[in-house]
């Protein structure tokens, strides 16, 4: 596997030239969290915003037309981006978060009663469980999680016998874990399930970054991601719902923009995707998140993928080298660019903070992932995680670090 030019690639990220409070130069490897943004997404916002920014869609006037356009055209390259059959089948929601809690709500709201299961993995982001408990105390569900094995590993297997014993009505889990770093079988686990009539929804966070999302091959109901994991803004992120679905089901914020009609009696819903994009929407942030998802596209998410896998193998077998230092998550080959581990003795905040001064960020905490550390038996992890812009380098920065703090605490 190749790396990718990454001097090439560094020289289109302004903030990665920077040094941080220690005076050392910035080696970021916090992208699990968010990734940076390139100059062809600050460049296409502040154009927008000097240009020919305006409120889209109800303007009859030059500036809101060049915004409507610019804005429609953001979500062709949003539906291309991911293989969407149908445009209309691109939502902008705010983030992965409320793309959701749109999904718990419009979708759960519905076609979910008391005696219903949803079942999600125990390694799963708050954002896929929190509007799942939300929708269990609004309807009576149970949210029932699949378990992971000793190894961080959760098998073909165990999810069929999640499925066998619950039939749930959704299936909703992540394509990549943000806190193991293991990129579980998107197309087999959602056929899977729908063998057992259970509506799918993929958190696919940690997965859009990373790897080709091809929602047609995947053939999962719901797909959402965030904007600025993608090297995108925040404020903005996707929902794909399969076109039927999403006409089904009725909207859940309700305001300008998403309505055909109101009176004094009631209002009726416009089409797709109006329909799910209630009051102003992300307008330059759409154009960032299009700019953003051309950036990738014309590296190559395969490449970007492979360049990850090199510099996590990297990152996993230093880390397991180190006396005293456990790796939190399944063998490399599992994974892509996402480690978290821990140190003995030294409390993952205190870890975090001491690499801060060696320049190297990354991130301590349960990462929003209370359940699975609860079922590890640990309270905080330190993670690193690596985009297309690390470097072998690094890498090694951070493993040098890793070893100072440990021979500290030793
Ligand atoms: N799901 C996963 C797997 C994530 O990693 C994250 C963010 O860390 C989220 C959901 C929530 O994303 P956002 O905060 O952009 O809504």
């Amino acid at each position: 596997m190749s790396l990718l030019d990454t001097d090439r690639i560094r020289e289109d990220f302004p903030v990665l030239d920077r040094n941080v409070a220690s005076g050392q130069p910035l080696a970021y490897l916090d992208n699990a969290a968010s990734t940076q943004r390139p100059r062809a997404v600050i460049d296409a916002m502040d154009d927008c915003y000097r240009r020919y920014y305006s409120n889209v869609h109800r303007g009859i006037h030059t500036l809101s037309e060049e915004s409507t356009r610019a804005y429609e055209m953001a979500r062709k390259t949003t539906a291309s981006f991911i293989n969407a059959p149908a445009t209309c089948e691109v939502i902008f929601a705010a983030g992965t978060t409320a793309a959701i809690n749109t999904v718990a709500r419009s979708w759960g709201d519905t076609h979910v009663g008391p005696d219903d299961v949803i079942l999600v993995l125990i390694s799963e982001h708050h954002a896929n469980i929190v509007p799942w408990h939300q929708l269990a105390a609004r309807t009576g569900c149970r949210v029932e999680f699949v378990p992971m094995d000793e190894n961080f590993e959760i098998s073909d297997a165990v999810v069929a016998e999640y499925l066998d014993r619950f039939q749930p009505k959704m299936f909703a889990f992540a394509a990549a874990s943000n806190t193991l770093g293991s990129e579980y079988p998107v197309q087999r686990w959602t056929s899977m399930a729908h063998d057992y009539g259970a509506t799918v929804l993929i958190d696919a966070a940690q997965a859009a970054p990373h790897q080709q999302i091809d929602v047609q091959a995947w053939d999962a109901d719901f797909i959402v991601f965030s904007g600025h994991k993608v090297c995108g803004p925040t404020g903005i992120g996707v929902l794909y719902g399969k076109q039927e679905l999403l006409e089904e089901i009725p909207a859940f914020l309700g305001g300008g923009g998403m309505i055909l009609n109101v009176t004094t009696d009631g209002f009726t819903s416009q089409e797709l995707p109006e329909k799910f994009e209630a009051g102003t929407p992300p307008i330059v942030e759409a154009i960032g998140l299009a700019a953003a998802l051309k950036y990738l596209s014309a590296i190559g998410m395969d490449r970007i993928h492979a360049h990850e896998c090199v510099l996590g193998q990297r990152v996993d077998a230093g880390l397991r080298a180190i006396d005293g230092v456990r790796v939190i998550g399944p063998t490399a080959d599992k994974k892509a660019g996402i480690n978290s581990f821990l140190i003995d003795g030294v409390h993952a905040h205190d870890v975090s903070q001491f690499l801060d001064g060696y320049g190297v960020a990354v991130r301590a905490g349960h990462h929003c992932t209370m359940p699975l550390h609860e079922a590890m038996g640990v309270t905080a992890t330190t993670r690193a995680s690596c985009y297309l812009y690390n470097t072998p380098a690094e890498v090694d920065r951070l493993l040098e670090a890793v070893t100072d703090v440990r021979s500290k605490f030793a």
